[in-house]
C-alpha cells in the first residue's frame, strides 16, 4: 500500500485513484502548489546573493 506523500495516510492504488500517489485531489492539489511555490520564493531568493551575476555591478564611472 502506497502512502500519501502529503499527508501520510494510505492511498488508493492507481487503478482505483486518478490522484495516485496521492490519496485524494485535495493533496495532489497541495504538492502542486508546493512545488511552484517552493521553485518561486527559491529563483527569487537566489538572486541578491548570486556571485558574479548582474548584481556586481562596481564599476560605475
Ligand atoms: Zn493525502
Amino acid at each position: 500500500m502506497r502512502r500519501c506523500p502529503v499527508c501520510s495516510e494510505p492511498s488508493a492504488a492507481r487503478s482505483d485513484n486518478p490522484d495516485f500517489p496521492f490519496c485524494t485531489p485535495r493533496c495532489k492539489q497541495i504538492d502542486l502548489s508546493k512545488w511552484l511555490g517552493g521553485d518561486y520564493v527559491i529563483s527569487r531568493s537566489l538572486l541578491p546573493s548570486a556571485p558574479g551575476g548582474w548584481t556586481g555591478g562596481g564599476d560605475q564611472t
